[in-house]
């Protein structure tokens, strides 16, 4: 044989064994799946392949989606098997607005959302007033005087009486108006010649003395002098809202405003694989903005688990609280047109914070509620997009709450996202065409009318303000029936949304507003294996059951984080 010969033939067995090799390495090394979920009813949001009975989990991701023999093949002697005995299994739910600490500690305070009249709540208050240590406040509550009979705003004169000695600054449900007591007064420093802020109103009786209302900008006259929470508080509120998270079939939480000092418990979480819900973390654009901007830190920044990269912003207040901002005043209030916030004023102010943070690559997510207000933050996006181009930014009105008519089509065009909550419509239904009329009442929770734009709708609560379990979100954008059963057909029905629709806002499209659609939203191959498995089938039962159904598994990252079987006894929902 020649040498040439030789060197060919060896080439040639060369040739076969490196192609041989990759064969063999994939034959032999295969890996086989850590989980499989059988016989379910896979509900998978892709439409490539909506519906399936099986999926395949190795690691924290979704490796093969299918029918239940496909999926078999990912099956090893170590692979944990759960049979979902024909339930559906939807991606998890990731909501889109959350206070996240604050849920924790509202699950802990004092509870008074429930209550209708006086006595209750005062009752209550002094309760709590006695179990509360020296030194510490009573906060939260989440009252709502619209449920009282007759609808009366709560005074500091009501409750002196059941807390001389405890500082009481207790929130309305909307987070938009606290009720202090005197001595929280005192400690702020409020008295009859304390002017209005900018932005916030002190109520104040026939004689101009404060009743302990304030309303929002005024509200920081009484958290300036509240502590902080401790590090160990926040680890309590914190730990408390994961589990509650877990329970509901909440696997992604977008944390509006939150505190640095909620990042770090985050942060110490994820370290000790505590960290059971992903958090996309929004501080607010008043500090949050120049300190990312000043690292670099850019939208959508860190782990799958916990990024930041985008600011909370502020353009008015709230409907129930008569702040949020409108082109024309209210209906029982004909002097009053709301206001703006007190980082509105003056609002170039406000241009020149945002235009700093979008240079610097942040998400901007800036609440607006009243019309006026959706249609200055629009102005500003518009400014925004003028100076520095197209660019994937995908800017955020939190809420989105009354539209102006004009303002839907510059509202797609921008490519803004429509952070909404549902509940509140069913909530707030009740009473608010008595605040601002018919007309502007039909472009509320306008849904309907944001999807038929191209508007892309991203789903969440606002928990604490309202409840975080997404079932009552569903229920509320399905059917749309005031929680006074005065609507049930629905509470301006045309902007109902089908179950298919309410869903994907709640999975693929609260996935896009914080720039993660590629890694979660749907169950698709490839995807972080983020799955809650649900009591009954909300595609095709009674719309009316859906607020009924209940979360029994949830995973998370492949990872089992809550199973109702398992937790029914210990109650922790
Ligand atoms: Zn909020």
């Amino acid at each position: 044989m020649s040498q040439r010969l030789v060197l060919l033939s060896f080439f040639i067995s060369l040739f076969i064994q490196l192609m041989l090799i990759p064969m063999i390495a994939l034959g032999q090394s295969k890996p086989a799946a850590d989980l499989i979920i059988t016989d379910a009813k896979v509900w998978t949001g892709d439409h490539a392949l909506p519906h399936a009975e099986a999926l395949a989990i190795l690691g924290e991701r979704i490796v093969a989606v299918g029918s239940n023999q496909e999926v078999d093949a990912w099956r090893g002697r170590q692979t944990k098997i759960i049979d979902a005995r024909g339930k559906l299994l939807v991606p998890g739910f990731d909501d889109a607005h959350v206070h996240f600490s604050n849920g924790g500690a509202q699950l802990d305070a004092v509870q008074l959302n429930d209550v209708n009249n006086p006595e209750e709540f005062v009752r209550r208050i002094g309760e709590r007033a006695k179990a509360t240590p020296q030194g510490e406040w009573i906060l939260n509550g989440d009252w709502d005087e619209t449920k009282w009979n007759p609808p009366s705003l709560p005074t500091k004169q009501l409750i002196d009486p059941v807390t001389p000695n405890t500082p009481v600054f207790v929130s309305r449900y909307d987070g938009h108006m606290g009720l202090a007591n005197s001595l929280a007064l005192k400690l702020a420093g409020v008295t009859s010649a304390t002017q209005d802020p900018p932005g916030g109103t002190i109520v104040r009786d026939a004689q101009g003395n404060p009743t302990g209302g304030l309303k929002d900008a005024a509200q920081s006259f009484v958290f300036k002098v509240i502590p902080p929470p401790s590090h160990e508080q926040r680890w309590r509120d914190i730990k408390r809202a994961l589990a509650h998270a877990a329970s509901v079939g909440v696997t992604s939480v977008q944390d509006m405003a939150v505190d640095y000092g909620d990042i770090a418990v985050f942060s110490e979480l994820l370290d000790r694989q505590e960290l059971t819900t992903r958090i996309y973390a929004a501080p607010l654009i008043t500090q949050g903005a120049a300190d990312q901007a000043k690292i670099g830190i850019r939208r959508a920044f860190g782990s799958p688990y916990l990024r930041i990269g985008a600011v909370k912003a502020f353009a008015d207040g709230s409907l129930g609280s008569r702040t949020a901002y409108f082109f024309e005043p209210f209906l029982d209030q004909p002097n009053n047109r709301g206001l703006l916030s007190d980082e509105m004023h003056p609002i170039s102010a406000m241009r020149g914070r945002m235009m700093r943070a979008d240079a610097a690559g942040i998400q901007i997510c800036t609440h607006a509620i009243g019309d006026a207000a959706i249609s200055t933050i629009l102005d500003l996006y518009t400014e925004i997009e003028k100076a520095h181009g197209d660019a994937d930014r995908r800017f955020r009105i939190e809420h989105a709450q009354h539209m102006a008519a004009k303002d839907f089509d510059r509202f797609a065009r921008l490519h803004v996202i429509a952070s909404v909550q549902p509940y509140h419509a069913i909530d707030d239904g009740r009473w608010a065409e008595g605040r601002i009329g018919h007309d502007r009442a039909s472009r509320t929770y306008a849904f309907r009318t944001f999807l038929n734009h191209g508007v892309r709708l991203a789903f969440g609560t606002d928990w604490d303000v309202a409840p975080l379990n997404p079932m009552l979100g569903l229920y509320a954008a399905v059917i749309r029936a005031t929680l006074d059963g005065k609507n049930p057909n629905g509470w301006f029905p045309e902007q109902k949304l089908t179950i298919t629709e309410a869903v994907e806002a709640y999975t693929m499209g609260s996935a896009y507003a914080e720039f993660q659609e590629m890694e979660k939203g749907s169950i698709t191959t490839g995807k972080l294996a983020d799955l809650v498995i649900l009591s009954d089938d909300i595609f095709t039962i009674d719309p009316i059951k859906i607020r009924d159904v209940r979360v029994l598994t949830t995973i998370v990252g492949g990872k089992v984080v809550w199973e109702r079987s398992k937790s029914a006894a210990g109650g922790r929902d």
